[in-house]
């Protein structure tokens, strides 16, 4: 393969982030690396993080690939055991597993388990997504306990809204968390995500979940990744393929949704939807050229985006094979996630198998 466009993976950012993460922590952290670590690879993240308190994953297939993959650190499945036979594959594979829905314990007591388990029993405090209601949990602990072969290791909760920072959106569903895990001596807490970790929210968990800072965007609304001290893991590199002149009033790529305001030098690069590029990046999203930032003209093709280059300081240099950069180090994902309309970890995760991903140290 030999087309230019990459991703380089820097994988020192992504221990460097995971130790930040597990300084913020008040108590271990378990490296989240689902959706194929969030589109930066499942078993390479997880190799890179060698030392982690352990991994999550969302579903037990991901956990195969990592235990396939020689992983014998703890695997916690987010969404736990879809049907009996995943019950068995979790014991056979040691992984732990959520219970967030009482036909997982129908599951389980079907599955005739023939070792121990260890199950982590998730609260519903406010997301109504997933989980128990609180009013549940006695009941739900009760038929753990019961299960000869399952073992209650931990309650968790997820938050809705630890982004926003404001305590009050943490600190309810927090304490509706702790009043079923004071009745449960020796079982261990876990609630925060990223946003969770990094908001000075005053939340103490046994075991916090970061994923998204791992990769180096930031969770918070109102910080940036760098304010955080968090480093860019991904750099989504291509190069120009070709480089024109349009005239003032000619139109730019499908629908003529672009029309140049002024005589205007235009580079070609060789990224698309086809890649993974949100097609809805509209006109103006900044994409660095040879280490400038230039405005995209036009619409997003599914093999390349049209560049105005006109005002770069070193226009008439630039050449056929000059290097662009969509995000990463020169280029703040979040950004361009927002001028997408969208969020780093959906551009991460829908980058196709087309885009190389490379080591870069
Ligand atoms: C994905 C996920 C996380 C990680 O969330 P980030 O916002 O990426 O830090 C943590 N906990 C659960 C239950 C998740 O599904």
């Amino acid at each position: 393969m030999t087309r230019a466009t990459r991703a380089e993976i820097h994988w020192a950012n992504l221990r460097h982030n995971y130790q930040l993460a597990r300084q913020r922590s008040t108590g271990k952290a378990l490296a989240v690396v689902k959706a194929d670590g969030y589109g930066h690879g499942l078993e390479n993240c997880a190799r890179a993080l060698g030392d982690a308190d352990g991994f999550a994953v969302a579903c037990v297939d991901e956990a195969i690939r990592l235990r396939e993959a020689g992983i014998k650190r703890s695997i916690l499945v987010l969404q736990g055991a879809y049907n009996v036979e995943e019950w068995q594959l979790a014991e056979q594979l040691g992984l732990q597993l959520v219970i967030h829905h009482t036909q997982q314990l129908d599951d389980a007591a079907a599955a005739q388990l023939g070792s121990t388990v260890s199950v982590w029993l998730k609260i519903n405090t406010g997301m109504n997504r997933v989980g128990v209601f609180p009013q549940q949990a006695n009941d739900c602990v009760a038929r753990i306990q019961a299960h000869p072969q399952l073992q209650l290791t931990h309650v968790m909760t997820h938050f809705a809204n630890a982004d926003t920072a404001v305590i009050d959106d943490v600190a309810a569903p927090m304490e509706r968390l702790q009043q079923v895990s004071q009745q449960l001596p020796g079982v261990a807490v876990s609630a925060c995500n990223s946003a969770g970790l990094l908001a000075d929210n005053g939340i103490e968990d046994d075991i916090s979940r970061p994923g998204i800072m791992l990769y180096g965007s930031s969770p918070l609304l109102a910080q940036t990744a760098s304010e955080l001290g968090l480093r860019p893991v991904m750099s989504l590199m291509s190069e120009i393929i070709s480089i024109h002149a349009v005239a003032k009033g000619d139109a730019v790529g499908y629908g003529s949704s672009w029309v140049a305001e002024r005589d205007t030098t235009l580079a070609v690069v060789a990224i698309g939807y086809g890649d993974g590029y949100p097609r809805h990046a509209p006109s103006g999203t900044p994409v660095v050229v040879a280490g400038v930032e230039c405005p995209l003209a036009g619409r997003v093709s599914m093999d390349m985006i049209t560049v105005d280059i006109t005002d770069h300081p070193q226009c008439a240099e630039l050449r056929i094979g000059s290097e662009v950069q969509l995000w990463g180090d020169q280029l703040d994902v979040d950004r361009v996630a927002s001028a997408a309309g969208t969020i780093a970890y959906e551009l991460f995760c829908r980058l196709t198998p087309r885009v190389k991903r490379i080591a870069a140290d």
